[in-house]
């Protein structure tokens, strides 16, 4: 069953209100959840309207207020899922699937989003160049053995700054500056590009590790040019030298604070987090699924297996203003 893509002018309009359906913001493609949707319809008869929408998700639902006729947030990254919550544009969920189903540490404390999948933020490593095992912390990342061998992205996008929250998180913010004052004098160039340009760069010989999350490596093999890129590296998964854990974040789900269809959207989400559906989710796009009893495909399975990090995500996330102001005082794009 195919599901309807509403435009955002008409869609309040255009919904009956006595209709078995759910509609949901998705910040991730249509495609990438559509197995969901069928799977979801299927076992419960209730249609699924999918918007997707790339930016302004929350000044959307907060723009809208009362009157959208959005159930349901699927969103990537724990900034953007607690962003919601802080705009009051959530509600909290009170489900013993829910919290049976996803572990503590991946939802937040009061209900409002659950992570469905996760992703490690990792370290790609030359085969040729980067022994097995020469990399094991992140903290190892400011020792200056890697002077001019590592690449990354900005230090002001999500992802790095999601690392740089957790750093703070292991080893306070005095300890965080320092490393990535030591982080930055080991760069091989300024940040520039994202995750997989920086994997093209270690093949290109430009440096010999990079951070990138995981999900990206399948991204590249299933892409004819990048697959070089991808063939050059292997994937190492750095600790925190304090609890032995990896950086993960997640994509995840929350329920509209206004959510004109609450009993299906609860269904909706519960659906997501059976141990069956985090598996089909996770696999489609190369994540681990939050479930730790859920299955990984075999080609992310293949990366090699890893200790998760413990800490509450919203516990990280905390950290966020603190994580910008100190990449901005190192200048570390600079
Ligand atoms: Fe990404």
């Amino acid at each position: 069953m195919r599901t309807a893509l509403f435009a955002f002018a008409a869609c309040s309009l255009a919904l009956p209100v006595t209709a078995e359906e759910v509609n949901i913001y998705s910040y991730r493609q249509p495609e990438l959840i559509q197995p969901l949707l069928d799977g979801f319809t299927e076992s419960t008869g209730i249609k699924t309207n999918v918007a997707f929408v790339n930016k302004g998700l929350v000044e959307r639902l907060v723009a809208e207020g009362k009157r959208s006729p959005a159930d349901i947030i699927l969103t990537v990254d724990i900034s953007r899922l607690t962003g919601a919550k802080a705009a009051g544009v959530t509600q909290a969920i009170d489900s013993s699937v829910l919290s049976t189903s996803i572990p503590e540490q991946l939802r937040d404390p009061e209900g409002h989003w659950f992570g469905l999948t996760t992703r490690a933020r990792i370290v790609y490593a030359s085969k040729d160049r980067v022994r097995e095992g020469e990399i094991t912390t992140y903290e190892d990342l400011a020792d200056p053995k890697w002077k001019g061998r590592i690449c990354t992205r900005s230090g002001t996008h999500v992802y790095t700054l999601g690392l740089v929250s957790a750093v703070i998180e292991h080893n306070g913010v005095e300890a965080t500056e320092k490393w990535l004052e030591g982080v930055k004098a080991n760069l091989a160039k300024a940040p520039e590009g994202n995750d997989r340009a920086q994997v093209k760069s270690i093949w290109a010989g430009e440096c010999d590790i990079s951070l990138g999350n995981t999900y990206y490596m399948g991204a590249m093999l299933d892409d004819e040019e990048q697959k070089a890129w991808a063939d050059s590296v292997r994937i190492e998964f750095p600790k925190f030298a304090s609890n032995g854990g990896t950086h993960v974040n997640i994509s995840g789900v929350a329920m509209t604070a206004s959510a004109p269809n609450r009993d299906n959207a609860l269904a909706f989400m519960e659906y997501l987090a059976s141990a069956d559906a985090q598996s089909i989710y996770a696999s489609v796009v190369n994540e681990y699924p939050a479930d730790p009893n859920a299955a990984v495909s075999d080609r992310v399975a293949d990366w090699g297996a890893f200790t998760p990090d413990s800490t509450n995500l919203a516990d990280i996330a905390e950290n966020r203003g603190e994580a910008l102001k100190l990449v901005e005082r190192v200048d570390f794009d600079g």
